[in-house]
């Protein structure tokens, strides 16, 4: 057999592949980046790019040694005679902070709105939705901690999912309080589930010492029951003033602007650099345990990072899983359609005049042309297949006079353009809405 892709990755395929699903197709992974475009850089973001491997360090701070992230799923690329290696990027963020920090970027009006998209990757074990290669959307804000910049972001990735068509979609809002509320209920925590460390999970029992708020989080059945059994508190509960005053303004926001969301006292962040805002996007053709996107506040990540004091606020979609939606949906995106002319040589000797055609074509429109010389039925045939709505014959009639003979598919009316006026011509074929009938069959020797 020959070679095949790793494990948790996929291919992008052009339409016609066989096998196509919506989350393998290569336009609708098109169709949500430019989606996500237009939204994001109405919204005033400024599309940047950061690398795909970092230095480990960054990953361990950015996104938290004691996550499983960090400790299970990272891949690791080494190049020859080097040493410590460097960390393939498993989310976005941190990445975006230190391209921030290490580029002067905070000379730029303020709050700085970034957006970006490409590959991340994790080690994961691999089912529907959870890849070792995934594709994020990822939108961050820097430099104000206004609640109208936590309000807006949330209402923006609702924007996208509503220009993409989808409708099932919830949002999960928390706040998860400035660092003195988090370090009142992790007391409050270890004291609790300290009652019980032999009912608790291996990773459990270490959160337990490091973070207990991650056991929330856990994916342990064991661990899950003693928290229903235990009646836990949630965190908003220990909201100090501040906190809450700011969690109010955001949803007082979000009702204003018509943004349903559901308060869920269970959406926990664990590292130290997150603050306040936390949320995440549902929809029920991606299922219960996996989000369709999440974001939050982490105003201590630039100083985790060893900048100064630079507050942000951030959000990612997962593309794969924005498509997976979709398609329980029913929502299709569209091709990316045939070329408007077809360009086909009658001879031989005409084949080179036919490429130059088609690439003259190619200033006002997209245009393909034939390499080898066909019969006037192939050319019809392959146009078709194509999808495109003009074909231009070259027969040695059309070199004599330096003509083109047009046909348009669609309405099947034959034109006769001068060489010098193609240009014209095709606009105005661009212009005219192809035809609502369906195509006729063309005949050999049509
Ligand atoms: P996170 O950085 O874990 O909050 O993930 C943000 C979003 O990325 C999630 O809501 C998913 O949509 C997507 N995502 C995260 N991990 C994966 C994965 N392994 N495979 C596919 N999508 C993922």
């Amino acid at each position: 057999m020959a070679i095949q892709r790793p494990k948790g990755t996929q291919d992008h395929l052009p339409d016609g592949s066989p096998k196509l699903s919506l989350d393998t197709r290569a336009a609708a992974f098109q169709h949500v980046q430019d989606t996500a475009r237009r939204v994001l850089e109405r919204a005033g973001a400024q599309f940047l790019n950061t690398p795909v491997f970092e230095d480990p360090e960054l990953v361990k701070r950015g996104v938290g040694g004691s996550t499983d992230i960090v400790r299970k799923e990272m891949f690791t690329v080494y190049y020859f005679g080097d040493h410590g290696g460097f960390i393939l990027r498993p989310e976005g963020t941190a990445g975006i902070v230190r391209a921030y920090l290490q580029n002067g970027l905070k000379q730029l009006p303020s709050p700085l709105k970034l957006w970006t998209h490409g590959p991340m990757f994790r080690a994961e074990n691999v089912q529907k939705g959870r890849l070792r290669q995934f594709h994020q959307v990822d939108y961050e804000v820097l430099g104000s901690t206004d609640p109208l910049v936590d309000a807006e972001a949330i209402s923006l990735m609702v924007d996208v999912v509503a220009a993409l068509g989808l409708s099932g979609v919830r949002v999960k809002l928390g706040s998860i309080g400035d660092p003195a509320d988090r370090d009142a209920y992790n007391a409050y925590l270890r004291e609790l589930f300290g009652a019980h460390v032999e009912r608790l999970s291996d990773d459990s029992k270490e959160r337990l010492e490091r973070n207990p708020m991650r056991i929330l989080d856990s994916k342990s059945a064991g661990d899950q029951a003693l928290i229903a059994e235990l009646g836990v508190r949630p965190m908003l509960d220990f909201l100090g003033d501040e906190a809450r005053g700011h969690f109010e303004a955001v949803q007082a926001y979000l009702t204003a602007w018509g943004v349903a969301h559901d308060i869920d006292p269970s959406i926990v962040r664990g590292l130290d650099y997150y603050r306040r805002t936390a949320w995440e996007l549902h929809h029920e053709g991606v299922g219960a345990k996996s989000a369709l996107g999440g974001g939050g506040r982490y105003d201590g990540l630039a100083e985790q990072l060893g900048g100064p004091l630079v507050p942000g606020i951030g959000w990612a979609f997962g593309i794969e899983r924005l498509l997976i939606a979709m398609d329980a949906e029913g929502l299709d995106v569209p091709g990316q359609g045939g070329p408007l002319l077809y360009v086909a040589a009658l001879d031989d000797d005409y084949v080179g005049h036919a490429a130059t055609v088609a690439m003259k074509a190619r200033q006002v429109a997209r245009a393909e042309f034939a390499y080898r010389a066909v019969k006037p039925g192939t050319a019809f045939r392959d146009a078709e297949r194509r999808g495109a709505r003009l074909v231009a014959l070259i027969g040695s009639d059309e070199m004599a006079r330096d003509v083109l003979s047009i046909k348009n598919l669609s309405t099947g009316v034959q034109s006769v353009v001068p060489a010098g006026d193609l240009h014209t011509f095709l606009a105005e074929a661009a212009s005219q809405p192809p035809s609502p009938e369906p195509h006729t069959p063309v005949q050999e020797n049509a």
